[in-house]
């Protein structure tokens, strides 16, 4: 095998890690998909077998909550498309983002996290794990070295950044921030959501653990949750003492986690340590979900990057929108990152701002037929949403303008319907934005002349 050529994406993403293991070539049945193992547990097959599946990883399945057919197939395929040693299968990407924190963080640490990133992430460490004693600093300029230098502290366990923040599309330049990382002895972790594998790789770039939401383009059709924690495996767990859980403490049977475990240290940390006692688990229907999406994750990612620029080239070309921050074209000040970081295109999730603030963005997304409006991403269908009166409603005004995130400022996923439809359907909406600017205007005229101001 291990002279052969290195298979490409599109074949992985079909084959990679699909043997649903010991059990299914024991039954006797060759099921062509991957099966369904919607079972809270698995049978022993006596007394003996009992004892062994608790004290022998390899000696068969024994709970849900542990580990499972169809979920363990998600996650050798995606460990296989991140180029990573392995991955944890979670219930949602918040939990992914969660269960990787609290397998490297505890009372006293600090993590350093870009302030650029999803906003459920960014409530997770600000007001959620800090209440367990694990607090944060957040870097403005995430591709600033000096910023991820200067925030750095001893008690710093974990680096965290998105390789493409939304809403406005940036570029993460991961292999800056790895490198602040490696001097530090610290992982990076990014979280890949809006790339997916195909566009970009973290680990291939330095990063040392990857997450996900796997509800959003990994699943691509908008029927279900996932998240997943990928290992590149190479991080030395050992060094530095920093993180006495997984290389001090010992376990019942006098080792520590690396002792035990090696390579795979962290990983196995965070099955056993983090997921199995808090519990997000995945449903084994949502794993095969998960599995039949990532089969045409090239595909779909291909046309709705292209998709995208097409339709960002067209709306930065119309009066009533003000700026379309998209790193596929050439006037975001992200153009060079992305040409370095994603060749294949710059994925399909980007911002647009109106002129005409609130009252116009309103206008525009009501206008819409054929996108969705919903608090959502990486969908089959095309989607919008206004993050100053959503997602990042429970923001100060200052402090979302400061982010970036104007009134006029809406966030769309473009999907796979014809771009001629979308287009008609974001001209709609202009119309009726460019329509609302201008009753504004013309009741700001009569109020005016009434005297009233
Ligand atoms: C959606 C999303 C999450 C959270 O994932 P869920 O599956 O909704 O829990 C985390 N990070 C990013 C970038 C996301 O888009």
């Amino acid at each position: 095998m291990t002279d052969e050529p290195p298979l490409g994406f599109s074949t992985r993403q079909l084959h990679a890690g699909e043997d649903a293991g010991p059990l299914s070539r024991r039954d006797g049945h060759r099921p062509r998909a991957t099966p369904i193992y919607l079972t809270a547990g698995f049978e022993f097959d006596d007394f003996e077998d009992g004892n062994a599946r608790f004290t022998d990883p390899e000696a068969g399945y024994s709970y849900t909550r542990v580990a499972n057919p169809t979920n363990a197939a998600v996650e050798r395929r995606i460990a296989d498309l991140e180029g990573g040693r392995g991955a944890l299968l979670v219930g949602s990407g918040q939990a992914a983002t969660a269960t990787a924190i609290l397998a490297l963080a505890g009372v006293g640490d600090h993590i350093v996290s870009a302030s650029g990133i999803y906003e459920g992430s960014r409530e997770l460490f600000r007001d959620t794990l800090s209440r367990t004693g694990i607090t944060s600093s957040f870097v403005e300029d995430a591709n600033d070295p000096d910023a991820w230098e200067a925030a750095i502290r001893p008690e710093t366990r974990a680096l965290f950044a998105e390789s493409i923040p939304n809403p406005k599309n940036d570029v993460l330049d991961i292999r800056a921030v790895a490198a602040v990382a490696r001097r530090h002895g610290i992982p990076l972790i990014i979280d890949n959501t809006l790339a997916t594998p195909y566009l970009l790789r973290p680990i291939e770039h330095g990063a040392d653990i990857v997450v996900h939401s796997a509800s959003k383009f990994l699943a691509g059709h908008g029927t279900v949750l996932g998240g997943v924690v990928v290992d590149a495996g190479r991080f030395d767990w050992a060094a530095g003492g920093r993180y006495p859980h997984l290389s001090v403490e010992r376990g019942g049977d006098g080792r520590t986690v690396v002792e035990r475990s090696g390579r795979d240290a962290f990983l196995d940390y965070a099955r056993t340590g983090v997921a199995l006692r808090y519990g997000p688990s995945p449903s084994p229907l949502n794993a095969f979900l998960i599995l039949q999406g990532i089969e045409t994750l090239s595909l779909r990612v291909d046309r709705q990057s292209a998709s995208a620029l097409a339709v960002a080239r067209w709306l930065e070309a119309q009066p009533a929108v003000a700026s379309v921050d998209y790193s596929g074209l050439p006037s975001s000040p992200y153009h060079d990152l992305a040409r370095q970081y994603l060749p294949r295109g710059a994925g399909s999730v980007f911002a647009i701002t109106l002129h005409g603030g609130r009252s116009a963005a309103r206008a525009f997304s009501d206008a819409l037929r054929i996108f969705t409006r919903m608090t959502h991403l990486g969908d089959v269908r095309s989607l919008v949403l206004h993050p100053a009166s959503t997602t990042h409603v429970n923001r100060t005004e200052a402090d979302r303008v400061a982010a970036g995130i104007p009134q006029g400022l809406l966030r769309l996923s473009i999907g796979l319907e014809d771009v001629e439809d979308l287009v008609a359907d974001l001209e709609r909406g202009l119309a009726a934005a460019t329509a609302s600017v201008a009753d504004d205007a013309a009741a700001a005229e009569l109020l005016e002349r009434a005297g009233v101001s």
